[in-house]
């Protein structure tokens, strides 16, 4: 048998696993238009300095599927993996209501000032609605919240947040903009009251444990999270690739596809050494993403009226001062704060001497460049997560996609357009990566869903 896979990310990455485990006799070529494998966990390396940084926060966690997980783990040497237990390793936080906090990534209600009415309201969603209602990721935002939340905390906490966020009026936004920053839940009760509630699965849906360290061992999703000393993310991929080529898996970089005949399962591509390459296969997995085989495919994208992506940079620091908390990662979902995430990668390490910070910075588009660090981290400065504002280095990376934005129309039209994609697939050809199932986007369910595609189909 004959596979080509068209994409180097961890979809195509995983694809290559699959197929090769369950093919191993099989010729696999992965094409990658790229010069490096790993799609977005390639991460930025700054050859001259040394120093690594990956694309926003990418920690790993299990996904269950203990043939993947496995293979990810073993993909580095054991030197290199932090394995965190269940209570560590996601210890995120959030900049809201001007204070930075590190007790848990939902926003903390507890010290606004309609706290009392915030509480009477959500107290009745609990009480009344059964079950609360999930997170439907196409639903208008507004509608959606409104069931799951109540109105009050909706218009007067959410709307604001998450409008400030994507830069777009709250009623434009979907619910799967919720999701992004993790806006799941609210932090409103004492510990001891969340305590004595928390059998209830209604009031665990909404009311956050008030300190995630203390969240019991048996309420945990018992997943564990992972991620690697020096490299990050990159280093799985290195691992990964490594691991495939010794099984045969024939990796092409800085290859283009020239042309692409769906029906006969026949892809010409163009090596960087200019050789033309035909390959005749059985079949083909497009780890691309809708939108990359869409491209492939010469789809225009006019018909499908997508908004304009946001500006997305992100700026790699390595601070004077290593911060002292052992937050991984924090939100700024207070409206003052110009950044969407921080990446603490000391807390990742637990090595002190670990001052890399990322920091993903969307939209704000009139901040140039070249005062986007300052001004960045003077707002961390100001919160108290760094003592000393200067930094050592200093770069801004900009995603060329563009971060793409939660909205209504933009959701329903990823949707059209996978169908119109699927439309044209052959049996033979699978689609994987963000976009290939409805509201698909994490990097567990993206990994998982083109793994049960592979065992299903091919
Ligand atoms: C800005 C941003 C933030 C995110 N944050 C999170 C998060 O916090 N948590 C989370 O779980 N997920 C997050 N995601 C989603 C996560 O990154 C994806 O689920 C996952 O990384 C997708 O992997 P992939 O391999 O499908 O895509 P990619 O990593 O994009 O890889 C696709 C690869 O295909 C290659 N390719 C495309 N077209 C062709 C072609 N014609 N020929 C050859 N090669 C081609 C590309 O060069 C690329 O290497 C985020 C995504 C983005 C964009």
């Amino acid at each position: 048998m004959n596979f080509a896979i068209v994409g180097g990310g961890i979809t195509g990455l995983i694809a290559a696993k699959i197929l090769n485990d369950k093919y191993p006799n099989s010729n696999i070529t992965l094409i990658e238009k790229a010069n490096e494998m790993g799609g977005i966990l390639a991460g930025t390396y700054y050859k001259k300095q040394g120093i690594y940084f990956d694309k926003g926060t990418h920690i790993f966690r299990e996904t269950g599927y203990p043939q993947i997980d496995d293979f990810i783990l073993s993909s580095i040497p054991k030197t290199e993996l932090i394995h965190f237990d269940v209570h560590q390793g996601d210890i995120a936080g959030a900049v809201f209501d001007g204070k930075l906090q590190s007790n848990s990534h939902f926003p903390d209600i507890r010290k606004l000032t309609n706290y009392d009415d915030l509480y009477i309201s959500l107290s009745n969603q609990v009480n009344s609605c059964n079950p609360i209602s999930p997170i439907e990721r196409l639903e208008p935002l507004i509608t959606n919240a409104c069931s799951r939340f109540g109105e009050l905390y909706t218009k007067k906490v959410l709307a604001p947040i998450l409008s400030n966020l994507f830069q777009r009026p709250a009623e434009d936004l979907a619910s799967f903009s919720l999701l992004l920053p993790g806006l799941t839940r609210i932090v409103c009760s004492n510990y001891l009251e969340w305590l004595q509630n928390a059998h209830n699965i209604q009031y665990r849906e909404i009311f956050a444990v008030p300190d995630q360290r203390k969240l019991p061992n048996q309420l945990r999703h018992g997943k564990r999270s992972f991620y690697s000393h020096s490299l990050g993310s990159r280093n799985f991929v290195k691992g990964i690739t490594a691991n495939l080529e010794s099984k045969g898996v024939q990796f092409l970089q800085s290859t283009t596809i020239t042309s692409f005949n769906l029906d006969k399962l026949l892809i010409t591509c163009l090596t960087p050494k200019g050789e033309s390459l035909e390959l005749q296969v059985d079949g083909i997995v497009l780890a691309t993403g809708v939108f990359g085989a869409a491209q492939l495919l010469d789809i225009s994208m006019e018909i499908f009226s997508f908004d304009q992506p946001i500006l997305s940079r992100i700026i790699n620091l390595i601070v004077k001062k290593s911060p002292e908390s052992d937050l991984c990662y924090f939100y700024g979902l207070d409206p003052k704060m110009d950044f969407y995430r921080v990446t603490n990668y000391r807390a990742f390490s637990g090595n002190p001497k670990d001052r890399r910070l990322s920091i993903e910075v969307l939209g704000n588009n009139a901040i140039d460049n070249s005062i986007l660090p300052q001004h960045v981290l003077k707002q961390l400065f100001d919160i108290g997560f760094i003592s000393h504002e200067g930094f050592e280095f200093g770069d801004v990376v900009r995603l060329k996609t563009g971060f793409p934005t939660p909205t209504i129309s933009n959701m329903q039209s990823l949707v059209k357009l996978s169908d119109y994609v699927h439309e044209q697939l052959p049996n033979k050809v699978l689609l994987g990566g963000i976009g290939a199932k409805k509201g698909l986007f994490f990097q567990n369910e993206i990994i998982k869903d083109i793994s049960d595609k592979i065992l299903e189909r091919f």
